[in-house]
């Protein structure tokens, strides 16, 4: 038989060989240690049962020993679970569906009589305090650029709609007047939490959109500083700057859509070696966007686009540039650089672009505006801002300026140079007329149930002191979504 003979070629020509080995029914042998560190073979080993002490097994989850050394079992405390059956989100769906913004609501009654925003609209001082509907096309323009945020109250009505307010308009005549004098508006809009920062940045936006106006917006400041975006230095800086190439192609990606229309009709005069696609002079901007398909050449394409929209001339259209979220760029970033040091945002080279438009280093030759909105939720503390804020509110009043602690430490000159010369629009509660406009869109849309008459007005209105947003809260609130 062949069991013995393939045993035997396994022993050592010094052990003797064993008279008989069992063919059919293996038993232990002498020649096998006594232990294996493979679980089967040490079951299978010699080692006598007999004397060995039962080692103690460890207790299982859920089981404890009570006081009589009885075990007990805890399972009956704990909830069954039930079978997992769902699907895992899968990666980023969780920040897609956080990051969603609902636009309509079908069960809202269509408000009756309600103007459709047109490029003339926010304009026009008589237009203070009704409500202006965004058209459908600037919805999707508005979506792209992300103007509108997820912490807004646009689910609960029919269609979005914004009140028109005297800063709008005050804003609105701003922004034209530097365009057609191609000056550069630089404004800070700033304000407690609330009061319309964020809405009055989209209004700018829609303005922009509807006047032919090249808008670029950086809807999150904090997606910049806060290094959850990859960046990486830029070659030949000193001191060095780094680009963050992915946040930069989904920005040309946002730029392509929203100004399609104005890209599409102007052409390229500088050819542009530096692009990883041909780009013969007189193409459109709009193909000198689409040329960014990869995170690696996104800053090359976004540094060329801008380029273009810079050179001087009658073809030019005014730029609109705007940023959410002013404190998250006026600190050290949380990115480091190859020495283990903090990097100060104004390094960021994107950053840096926006700051110098913003603190007048290089302005925009074809007129334009440069805005910035601070934010009061989820905003780091940011002392030389709130100081230099501070300082030109009081120069625009006439008053006598804010000056800094003596004995702190924590301001950041970087960030003051950049704010020395901005204009700053503070924006505060509503007035009486403004709030009477929106109770009445409210009252109108069937989700405030109350006649809107001056006693109700004045009650809403004391109780928020006019801050559009706590207005929404007093009575909105439990219609929330
Ligand atoms: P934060 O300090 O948290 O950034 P904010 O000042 O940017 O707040 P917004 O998000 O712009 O505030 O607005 C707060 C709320 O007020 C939103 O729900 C928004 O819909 C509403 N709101 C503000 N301005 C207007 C407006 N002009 N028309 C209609 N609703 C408005
Ligand atoms: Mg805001």
């Amino acid at each position: 038989m062949s069991a013995p003979n393939s045993l035997r070629c396994l022993l050592r020509p010094s052990a003797a060989v064993p008279r008989q080995i069992a063919a059919a029914t293996w038993t232990p042998s002498p020649w096998i240690a006594p232990f294996s560190t493979t679980p089967g073979a040490g079951k299978a080993g010699t080692t006598p049962k007999k004397n060995v002490p039962k080692p103690k097994a460890a207790a299982p989850r859920g089981v404890g020993m009570n006081p009589t050394g009885k075990k007990q079992s805890m399972k009956k405390f704990k909830k069954a679970q039930g079978a997992k059956t769902a699907k895992p989100p899968l990666p980023g769906e969780r920040k897609a569906m956080r990051k969603r913004i609902q636009l309509s609501n079908n069960n809202a009654l269509p408000v009756e009589g309600l103007a459709e925003l047109e490029p003339g609209t926010m304009l026009n001082p008589k237009n203070i305090g009704t409500m202006a509907a965004l058209p459908g096309a600037m919805q999707d323009n508005l979506r792209s650029l992300e103007a509108f945020k997820a912490t807004q109250f646009w689910p609960m009505f029919r269609q979005p709609a914004t009140l028109i307010r005297s800063e709008t308009v005050d804003l609105m005549n701003r922004m034209q007047s530097a365009a057609s004098k191609k000056e550069t508006l630089r404004l800070v809009v700033t304000g407690e939490r609330i009061t319309g920062k964020s809405l009055l940045l989209l209004q700018s936006m829609a303005y922009g959109l509807q006047n032919d106006w090249v808008v670029i917006n950086i809807p999150e400041a904090q997606e910049l500083t806060t290094a959850c975006t990859e960046y990486a230095p830029i070659p030949d800086t000193d001191p060095v700057q780094y680009m963050q190439n992915n946040y930069c192609l989904k920005m040309i990606q946002a730029i392509r859509k929203a100004n399609a229309s104005v890209l599409s009709k102007i052409t390229t005069a500088y050819s542009h070696p530096e692009l990883p696609q041909n780009i013969p002079i007189n193409s459109t901007l709009l193909a000198l966007a689409n040329a960014a398909k990869e995170p690696e050449s996104a800053w090359v394409v976004f540094q060329a686009l801008w380029k273009e929209l810079m050179r001087k001339g009658a073809a030019r259209p005014p730029v609109l540039f705007t940023l959410d979220g002013l404190p998250h760029i006026m600190k050290v970033s949380d990115y480091r650089s190859p020495a283990f040091e903090l990097i100060h945002s104004q390094d960021l080279a994107l950053v840096r672009l926006f700051s110098d438009v913003l603190s007048g280093a290089t302005s925009l030759p074809n007129g334009g505006a440069v805005l910035a909105a601070t934010t009061r939720g989820n905003a780091p503390r940011s002392p030389s801002m709130d100081l230099a804020l501070a300082q030109r509110e009081a120069e625009q009043a006439g008053t006598e300026l804010p000056k800094p602690e003596p004995y702190f430490k924590g301001y950041d000159l970087r960030s003051e140079e950049v704010l020395k010369t901005v204009s700053v629009m503070k924006l505060k509660g509503l007035s009486k007329v403004e709030a009477r406009g929106l109770m009445e869109y409210w009252a109108a849309s069937g989700i405030f149930r109350a006649t809107v008459d001056e006693k109700a007005v004045a009650a809403k209105w004391a109780l928020s002191a006019g801050v559009v947003g706590e207005m929404e809260r007093v009575n909105l609130l439990t219609m929330h979504p």
